[in-house]
């Protein structure tokens, strides 16, 4: 099993929370475009509920950017080659 998904695994990840995380639960599941209520707190785009709730009330950009700067970095140098080669 890959480190990520013991993460995710549903057991585990319900013993981290606490009960006022139990609100939260209807949320997860949901998409990343339902109840588009709220806005980003870094770019004020619009973000889901499920954003707000679970991706510390950020887009989906400024999550990752926070959060997964490598990864980010990784991403943009792609794609920075790839529109270079069209
Ligand atoms: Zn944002």
């Amino acid at each position: 099993m890959k480190k990520k998904d013991a993460f995710w695994a549903e057991g585990s990840f319900a013993q981290s929370m606490g009960p006022n995380d139990a609100k939260k639960m209807r949320t997860f599941h949901m998409k990343h475009d339902e109840e588009m209520n709220f806005s980003c707190k870094k770019c004020k785009n619009k973000i889901s509920v499920h954003n707000n709730d679970w991706h510390d009330g950020m887009c989906d950009d400024c999550f990752n950017r926070t959060h997964f700067p490598e990864d980010q970095d990784a991403y943009e140098k792609r794609r920075k080659k790839q529109t270079k080669n069209n």
